[in-house]
């Protein structure tokens, strides 16, 4: 395809009345979706949006999203998704960095935090919308019932597709080269960057979806990821364009909603951080067959222990497959091919996160930058097809961080003999107690492997004799109990003196990013 629109467009001729999207009891065909997406890209370039615009979203999981992705390329521009968690300050910086020129806000994240953005910011047009819009059910477990009216400075995102109805934008020139979206890094290393997912990136790694992991045709995805990271933007709405299949929204990621969506629209695929599959399996109204419809579930964006992958197989009946890689990477760059059942690593118990997908070259190398021979443990390098073009504006940071297309991930791991790539963890992570490397995943891996763990985390903490030591956080199953003292001992028993944990706090919940990854550097501060 020579566009990610043409991928749509393509699925669009194959079955125009087939299901894009399924909300709540809300249904958009193909041709709908078409219709408010010609609508909308009228409507941009009415309003002055020129080639290579940007239209920022500020949404949850709902169709406007999906008609806002498809809207901008129409109108020759493209896409900067921001977290919904943004507030103010972060709210300020993306829009200045991107400088998008037309915001799509839900309307309480306009109200309470756009108003006070806006103004200042290189935003032109808004267009605020509801999540009951699209569906007519009013779930209280997520909404108030409430469609706040679009306040100073907006308009209403349906009222304004509607005055366009009918019409169509005129033929547009988009290349692989350009930039499909800006997908932002979340700047725990400094300010976020703009990562420019092109064309090309967005449709090779919805082609590797489709083929290499390989979908049951007749399925239907369920979005679990949220939409604005680079899992829900490739591993739901791209591959849902091009598959094409129908993409079922619920708002927002909670567990009680999630599933009784999964028991309303019986999915049969989806990819998202293990811990979202976790939250599912332990809460009340799990049952069994909440994931009997399923032919695959991936899971991404965050490490996944042997331990895990067991309590979901054995809770859902299902095998928890694994994709690695970054926003850079457009996601994946590795992935367990075909439904291949991933091998554990005998010395560090890590589970594999699959093999290099095809056209990409991945490397473990030293810090000399030479390539490190298989099974030793250097950074994760790779080049390919789905590393972006750059960071947006930030040509040094490009330099740095992709050099020569290039994407050095900052994650440390090896490669065995059949080609499967196992990580390690991160690599700034990595704690020294007295002089041993100890890596956080494995303690962690180990401390999950205790019946009554539900969750841990590990992280080095100053030590006067030791310089760090290693201190672990763990949350609990529902029901189970144990202490501190225990879990010590059972990490002891089982590793090496240097590496088991000699704190350890048991909290509630450990504290985790919208995606679903938990926050280490939360827990070490
Ligand atoms: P930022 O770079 O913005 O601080 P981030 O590194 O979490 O945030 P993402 O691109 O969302 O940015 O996540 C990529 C990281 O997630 C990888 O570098 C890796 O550490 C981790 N990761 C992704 N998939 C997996 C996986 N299957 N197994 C283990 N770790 C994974």
């Amino acid at each position: 395809f020579p566009s990610a629109l043409d991928m749509f467009e393509a699925g669009l001729a194959a079955d125009p009345d087939g299901v894009a999207i399924r909300y709540f009891d809300g249904v958009i065909t193909r041709k709908e979706l078409d219709e408010l997406s010609d609508a909308l890209a009228v409507g941009l370039l009415d309003r002055g949006f020129q080639p290579g615009d940007r239209l920022a979203v500020y949404l949850q999981n709902v169709p406007q999203f999906v008609i806002c992705m498809v809207a901008a390329w129409k109108a020759g521009g493209l896409l900067v998704s921001i977290n919904p968690m943004s507030r103010e300050r972060e709210l300020t910086y993306l829009l200045g960095d991107s400088g998008a020129k037309v915001l799509v806000a839900l309307d309480d994240l306009y109200r309470d935090v756009g108003t006070n953005v806006v103004p200042d910011s290189p935003v032109e047009l808004v267009l605020t919308t509801s999540g009951l819009d699209y569906q007519t059910r009013n779930d209280p477990r997520l909404f108030d019932g409430q469609r706040i009216e679009p306040g100073e400075g907006a308009e209403d995102f349906a009222a304004f597709i509607d005055k366009y109805r009918g019409q169509q934008p005129p033929p547009v020139e988009l290349g692989l080269d350009d930039t499909a979206f800006l997908t932002y890094t979340s700047g725990t290393t400094g300010v976020p960057k703009g990562a420019m997912n092109t064309h090309r990136n967005v449709v090779f790694t919805a082609m590797v979806y489709r083929d290499f992991v390989r979908f049951q045709p007749g399925g239907e995805i369920f979005g679990i990821a949220p939409l604005f990271h680079i899992t829900g933007l490739i591993g739901h709405i791209a591959i849902s364009l091009l598959a094409p299949m129908p993409l079922i929204l619920a708002f927002r990621f909670e567990p009680a909603v999630v599933l009784d969506a999964l028991k309303e629209h019986r999915p049969t695929y989806t990819i998202g951080a293990i811990t979202a599959f976790n939250a599912l399996i332990n809460h009340p109204d799990f049952t069994k067959d909440a994931f009997s419809s399923f032919t695959s579930v991936y899971s991404g964006g965050a490490p996944i222990s042997p331990s895990a992958e067991r309590a979901f197989e054995t809770a859902a009946g299902i095998q928890v497959q694994n994709a690695y890689g970054l926003t850079e990477t457009t996601s994946p760059m590795t992935a367990n091919p075909f439904g291949a059942q991933p091998p554990v690593d005998e010395t560090s118990g890590a589970l594999s996160v699959g093999v290099p997908v095809p056209s990409t070259v991945v490397r473990i190398q030293g810090e000399d930058g030479a390539d490190l021979p298989l099974g030793e443990i250097g950074e994760i390098v790779a080049k390919g097809p789905q590393v972006v073009a750059g960071y947006w504006q930030k040509p040094k940071e490009t330099a740095e961080g992709i050099p020569n297309g290039s994407l050095h991930s900052g994650d440390v791991g090896f490669m065995n003999e059949d080609g499967w790539i196992f990580i390690v963890d991160r690599k700034k992570d990595m704690i020294n107690a007295s002089g041993y490397k100890v890596w956080p995943r494995e303690v962690e891996d180990v401390l999950g492997e205790h019946p009554a763990v539900l969750e841990a985390a590990v992280v080095g903490v100053p030590d006067e004799k030791r310089g760090e030591t290693v201190k672990a956080f763990v949350s609990l199953k529902s029901g189970a109990s144990t202490t501190p003292e225990e879990l010590i001992a059972h990490a002891k028993q089982r590793m090496a003196a240097y590496k088991y944990p000699r704190e350890l706090v048991i909290l509630d919940e450990l504290p985790k990013t919208v995606t679903g990854k938990i926050l280490r550097r939360e827990l070490r501060e």
